[in-house]
């Protein structure tokens, strides 16, 4: 398989440490608030590329953290931890915030059919181990205490900015750019590695450790969980595009000085999903969830289909024009499958072939777009149903786009009655909207005679019969 490598940005043939087996991390959400659709469009593509591996016959290990402490409002270690942010704007403490978030996450997963990781992990279980390897970087100087708080000097490396090709202006925008500039760095791009110092004294979660009471910096939580779970050598890791820097960059920093050797060959990102305001993002307030897209009436599989149209590596804007014409799309494509016979015999030479082209397509950096096309190609295949619903299938393990669902009832054949309730319901809102009570609520009383339950919503007035 040939993956694009941040590390190095060239596409690169896959090669795994150890023949036949992957592990995989992936920086997982910071749970302070719903996910929106942009952070999960890069895990809907990090799940396929972990299908798409163990299709392809490897036996993967993901591991994924959960950030429930560290993680404060600008990358670059200022500004307050976006958990007391959360637990404060709801009145709850910072672990109900973790608790609600998390489940609120993995439930929007299994929306959208995302696999949960093997091995997931909140940062807070970790604590311990952070600080040992904290230790051993401050044994071999990579880290200085300063102010009360103990910094990565990254100063003592030969390259930092490992994704090379930005220049360095650029790359350190997120520092230059910061709240206010921390007096005890030695260098702009060192980084906390523990807090005993903050700004915001009141930060709820506290743990002793051999430089006092504090709390862990974001980066090491990553570098550390996944050591634990996957030992001294990762084959991938995954996560948007703007962890690259400085948080990448700085598990890289870590987790090399305190193994003392290379640590992870492949560094996989997810370019954003933007909407007409540009990058999609939790801070920005009103951004979209799956909740709001159920609340509209879209299946979530659509919008994964709608993910998988578009290569990982380039941007994707998000519309909701785009997101009506993939309804349809998705709708035809299900219907023309449940179309398909269950008799007959699986060609499997036939099957081979056509299972053949979507690796072809998959193989190529993750070539999802391709990779549907050819879900077009089987339905128009040479090859008997049975045949095709069996390559379906198999597509499916890695596109969990529910392609075999059974298509759904036709809807019931409409009420004769129906015409009548709507044109009663417009009457209604004509005369609420003339203030003629009387006859709004004579027209009500009609309505529940005729056992009708009529709600009004922001988006207009819909109707339904009583159970
Ligand atoms: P967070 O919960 O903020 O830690 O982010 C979770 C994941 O979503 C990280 O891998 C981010 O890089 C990624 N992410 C954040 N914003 C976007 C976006 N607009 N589009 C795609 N991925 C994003
Ligand atoms: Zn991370």
């Amino acid at each position: 398989m040939i993956l694009y490598n941040s590390l190095g940005q060239t596409k690169q043939e896959f090669v795994p440490f150890t023949e036949g087996k992957v592990n995989m991390y992936t920086c997982g959400p910071t749970v302070y608030h719903y996910a929106h659709i942009g952070n999960l469009r890069t895990y809907i593509m990090e799940d396929v590329l972990e299908k798409y591996l163990r299709f392809a016959g490897y036996d993967v290990n993901r591991v994924m953290n959960i950030t429930d402490v560290g993680h404060l409002s600008s990358d670059a270690d200022t500004g307050e931890d976006k958990m007391l942010k959360g637990a404060k704007r709801e009145h709850k403490t910072v672990m109900e915030i973790a608790k609600f978030y998390t489940d609120a996450f993995f439930s929007d997963c299994e929306k959208l059919n995302i696999k949960r990781p093997d091995v997931v992990e909140p940062a807070t279980n970790c604590i311990a181990e952070f600080i040992d390897m904290i230790e051993v970087l401050l044994e071999k100087g990579f880290a200085y205490i300063a102010g009360g708080n103990v910094y990565f000097d990254t100063s003592k490396l030969d390259t930092y900015y490992v994704f090379g090709n930005m220049n360095e202006e650029d790359l350190a925008v997120g520092v230059r750019d910061s709240v206010e500039e921390d007096e005890n760095k030695r260098n702009k791009t060192d980084f906390v590695l523990w807090f005993t110092k903050s700004k915001f004294e009141d930060q709820e979660l506290k743990w002793d450790s051999p430089w006092g009471p504090g709390y862990p910096g974001w980066h090491i939580e990553c570098s550390c969980i996944s050591k634990k779970h996957n030992g001294e050598y990762l084959d991938i890791h995954c996560g948007g595009i703007d962890n690259a820097f400085p948080h990448h960059t700085n598990e890289i920093a870590q987790s090399e000085s305190y193994l003392g050797h290379k640590w992870c060959n492949y560094w996989f990102h997810v370019l954003h999903l933007n909407d007409a305001r540009g990058k999609m993002s939790k801070s920005k307030g009103d951004f979209l969830t799956v909740s709001l897209l159920e609340s509209k009436g879209y299946d979530p599989v659509v919008y994964r289909m709608f993910c998988l149209q578009s290569h990982y590596r380039k941007p994707l804007t998000f519309s909701y024009e785009s997101l009506d014409n993939c309804v349809k799309a998705y709708d035809k494509l299900i219907k023309r499958i449940s179309s398909l016979s269950k008799e007959g015999e699986v060609n499997s030479a036939k099957a081979e072939e056509l299972i053949g082209k979507f690796k072809e397509a998959m193989d190529n950096d993750l070539n999802t777009s391709l990779g549907l096309t050819v879900v077009y190609d089987v339905l128009k295949a040479d090859a008997n149903d049975a045949t095709k619903r069996y390559v379906l299938g198999e597509l499916d393990r890695v596109l969990s786009l529910n392609l075999l669902a059974e298509k759904e009832e036709a809807p019931k054949e409409s009420n004769p009655q129906d015409a009548e309730i709507d044109a009663l319901i417009a009457k209604r809102t004509e005369a609420r909207k003339n203030k003629d009570w009387a006859t709004a609520d004579a027209i009500r009383d009609q309505l529940a005679a005729m056992k009708v339950v009529v709600v009004d919503t922001k988006d207009g007035i819909s109707w339904h019969y009583a159970d």
